[in-house]
């Protein structure tokens, strides 16, 4: 990128910039859980949840005390819990290495758990204010297109490819700033559908200039989703529910749940909801009601929850399970499927079937 490019980018930016949280005040722990927040997530949704986080957690050493129900409990909804597993577990770490304090260097940081590459480089550039460069995926479409780079972005290869071409050209001279400026052209003009016209770059975009921007950039073919069906048995003994924490090393580890059965079809009747609870669990229940069928999303799978409410006279053990008052079900962190099927039980939502199906 020539010089007069930068300069035009940098002034755009300046003129600009949206007003953000983490922006306003880069302090080094604001711009990493920023960071980490807005990996997969867009910055509308992100700001409120870290408004509340920083709230809840207002420094490093705070964070590293909570326990990890109270974190994952913050981060309900975001999905991809394991980034703030790792945000809990990295601030432990540096509360025992370094005191509380996060390091200034490339090498200290990538110690830290959960920190890749990326946002040890945004650390760097716009806390500690070097010239490192913070590549996420806004900078990688902007040079796929600005350079013409057909490579497929999710490669390691284009990664560094691009990597190496920012480093390149970042300048000595407040270098942070054409960082942020690149991730925010991203975000706000070169995104999906490129607003070419009213772009910085556009008198140097090879992209633009050879009409081929909106294909740009490539990616690998994608995984495949994997469907899965699950009939949810929420069942209700003096006024406790039975839940289960979620495996660790399983994608929704330390997240609870409600108790399903796994089904070949999109469908779980009354009739054999009672049957599965008799057979694999040994008890007897009452129906309540059915609840609404929910669909939950999760990294590449897509999961369809067919729940029931249902009653027990007593409260049976089941291994890796335990009951919980409704009081104390409302502080625990539950992936977002289940905390629709939770949400329909307190509020009391009757949603169909007087009759067998
Ligand atoms: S000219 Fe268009 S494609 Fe090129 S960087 Fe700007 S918005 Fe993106």
């Amino acid at each position: 990128m020539s010089p007069l490019s930068i300069r035009k980018l940098v002034s755009w930016f300046l003129d600009q910039k949206r007003s953000l949280p983490w922006r306003d005040v880069p302090h080094p722990y604001a711009v990493w859980v920023s960071e980490v927040m807005l990996q997969q997530t867009q910055v509308a949704v992100v700001v409120p949840y870290f408004e509340r986080w920083m709230k809840r957690f207002p420094t490093i050493q705070a964070l590293a005390e909570a326990p990890v129900d109270a974190v994952l409990k913050e981060w309900e909804g975001l999905g991809y819990y394991s980034r703030a597993r790792h945000l809990h577990a990295g601030a432990q770490y540096v509360v025992h290495v370094h005191g509380g304090e996060l390091p200034s260097t490339r090498e200290a940081l990538m110690k830290i758990k959960g920190l890749g590459e990326y946002t040890v480089g945004a650390i760097l550039s716009f806390a500690f204010k070097k010239r490192a460069a913070a590549v996420d995926g806004n900078v990688l479409r902007v040079l796929a297109r600005f350079e013409n780079i057909e490579e497929p972005i999710d490669k390691p290869q284009t990664r560094q490819l691009i990597t190496k071409r920012v480093e390149d050209f970042l300048p000595e001279k407040e270098p942070w700033i054409v960082s942020e400026a690149l991730i925010e052209l991203g975000a706000t003009i070169c995104g999906k559908k490129p607003k070419c016209v009213q772009c910085p770059l556009n008198t140097e975009c090879k992209g633009y200039l050879k009409g081929v921007a909106e294909e740009l950039p490539k990616r690998s073919p994608r995984r495949e989703t994997i469907v899965l069906y699950r009939g949810v048995v929420v069942v209700e003994c003096e006024g406790n529910l039975l839940v289960r924490k979620a495996e660790k090393g399983k994608i929704m580890a330390d997240l609870y749940e409600f108790p399903y059965f796994d089904l070949i079809r999109d469908s779980f009747s009354q009739k054999e909801c009672r049957e599965r609870v008799v057979c694999e669990w040994g008890v007897e229940i009452e129906v309540i009601r059915r609840l609404e069928n929910v669909q939950h999303t999760f990294t590449h799978h897509k999961a369809h929850l067919n729940p029931f409410h249902v009653e027990s006279l007593q409260r049976f053990q089941l291994p890796g399970h335990r009951w919980v008052s409704f009081e104390e079900i409302s502080q625990l962190p539950f992936s977002s499927g289940h905390r629709r099927v939770l949400t329909e039980i307190i509020s009391g939502r009757v949603f169909c079937l007087p009759r067998e199906v």
